[in-house]
């Protein structure tokens, strides 16, 4: 039973943390109307709403203008789900995912994101007591270097640094590391392979980071 409520805690917030980069991507109010398709504009009852189970009994359709909406809906909401219940031990972990997947789908949109969401959750991480193993000088490197790509190199965003920061204070130095390492190698390849000059670094910094936790759990595990 305790299960099924976290797995049902889980895919609910996904599933809103959609919704809402959803409406954010498309100006559309947050606080009004109901989950509507953004195809026919039809109101979407409870039943059309149900992560992943929804899409699949609708065959990815739109159940009143058959408009097919693909994967990537039911996909979010799987993966975000399955994330969030792995990292629901861990809350500041599992917070800052669900904040970092909200920022990831506004980044894939237009490429801009609204950082600032997460400067009070910095705060409250930069006065909890340290739990991982992370040193101020380790920190220190990481904001300079950040600064540097950011307002000499441009090659990031300043949008780029409140989640940088956040992402330092949840990881260990060398978990923080892995992180950035991969994101940049990620990104670069998909820059070579899509010719673009500009792309979203959110959504690899997430990837990197996920991984990083499984790789941290996987030797913990095994050691
Ligand atoms: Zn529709």
């Amino acid at each position: 039973m305790e299960n099924l409520l976290l797995i049902l805690l889980n895919s609910v917030i996904t599933s809103s943390i959609i919704c809402l980069a959803d409406r954010v991507n498309n100006h559309i109010p947050i606080f009004i109307n109901r989950s509507f398709c953004f195809n026919c504009d039809h109101t979407l009852s409870w039943y059309d709403l149900l992560p992943v189970i929804s899409a699949i009994i609708t065959n990815f359709k739109c159940r009143y203008c058959h408009y097919h909406y693909g994967f990537r809906y039911p996909l979010l909401e799987f993966f975000g789900t399955l994330i969030g219940l792995l990292l629901f031990s861990d809350s500041s972990l599992w917070i800052t995912f669900f904040l970092m997947l909200f920022l990831a789908l506004e980044d894939c949109h237009d490429q801009s994101i609204h950082a600032n969401i997460l400067i009070p959750w910095i705060l409250y991480l930069s006065i909890t007591p340290w739990q991982r193993d992370i040193h101020a000088s380790f920190i220190i490197v990481i904001l300079t270097t950040v600064l540097f790509l950011v307002y000499v190199r441009h090659s990031l965003g300043a949008g780029d640094i409140p989640p940088i920061i956040c992402l330092t204070l949840v990881s260990s130095s060398m978990s923080f590391a892995f992180t950035l390492i991969c994101a940049t190698v990620t990104a670069g390849i998909y820059i070579f392979v899509k010719h673009q000059r500009h792309i979203p670094f959110i959504p690899f910094l997430l990837i990197g980071w996920l991984l990083s936790i499984v790789i941290e759990k996987a030797i913990t595990y095994l050691l």
